[in-house]
């Protein structure tokens, strides 16, 4: 499939029209940004770690009864979604104390946090992000009461599916955002689920394996990446340049 106009060119991924009006392709770039885009690189070879754990997730949800933007995989950095009109609310869900919540709150990093917290922030770089609660989502007519629910009860069943997963693999889930988007009057969930998106601690070391790395200097981000990649989706790399022929031979009907 050849790309399309561009629609939209956020930090981290691109999002491009395709000759179906109802699809766009989804571009994970090896731009890596961190605290208001204040911090910048590029790293190559992050897109594609990125674009594979998000897929691998998003069809692991999938088949768990948890609706989707995903489509199929285009290219080892781009996934095929539905065109969502996206919500701009990042759903963040809290299973261990740390970042932020550290920092605004008298929690100490690695609390357990149980019931896990939801915290929901309006999307707005100019405005840094700010938590918003139902009342001000309402007021601002970003969702209905239903939608909501909606999506809390998604974002719940989505903790624990990605949770168990990577406890399988000692991982923990510390936390991690989602974005949601309306598709024929369906609400479901865009965006990604990546190194980006999640923070990931190992069980046993409890070190980081996320965007963390790059944050605070921790170490070598895209060794990390690579070796969190292929720990979540094992053979996913190679699973893709064997699947390559097959996309790219439906890419030239
Ligand atoms: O920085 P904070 O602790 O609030 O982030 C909580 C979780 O949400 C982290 O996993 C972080 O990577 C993710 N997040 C994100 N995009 C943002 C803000 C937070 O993916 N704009």
């Amino acid at each position: 499939m050849k790309k399309g106009t561009l629609l939209y060119r956020g930090k981290a991924k691109s999002v491009y029209l395709t000759d179906d009006p109802d699809e766009v392709s989804l571009e994970f770039r090896d731009d890596i940004t961190a605290f208001d885009g204040g911090k910048t690189a590029v790293l190559d070879g992050k897109g594609k770690y990125n674009a594979a754990v998000s897929a691998f997730f998003f069809e692991y949800l999938e088949l768990h009864g948890v609706k989707t933007q995903f489509i199929h995989m285009l290219d080892e950095r781009t996934i095929l979604v539905r065109r969502l009109a996206m919500i701009p609310l990042e759903v963040i869900v809290r299973n261990v104390a740390a970042g932020s919540l550290v920092r605004q709150y008298p929690f100490r990093e690695g609390d357990m946090l149980s019931p896990s917290v939801m915290v929901f922030d309006y999307k707005d770089d100019s405005r840094h992000d700010p938590m918003v609660n139902d009342d001000i989502i309402y007021a601002l007519g970003l969702a209905t009461r239903e939608e909501l629910l909606a999506i809390r009860k998604m974002a719940l069943k989505v903790n624990d599916l990605l949770r168990t997963y990577l406890a399988g693999l000692s991982i923990t889930l510390v936390d991690f955002k989602l974005e949601f988007g309306r598709w024929k009057g369906q609400i479901l969930v865009g965006d990604e689920i990546s190194m980006d998106s999640m923070r990931l601690w190992d069980q046993k070391t409890r070190e980081s394996l996320d965007k963390d790395v790059y944050r605070f200097d921790k170490g070598d981000v895209m060794a990390t990446y690579a070796a969190v990649a292929e720990r979540i989706t094992p053979g996913a790399l190679q699973r893709y340049e064997a699947e390559k022929t097959v996309f790219s031979r439906e890419g030239s009907e």
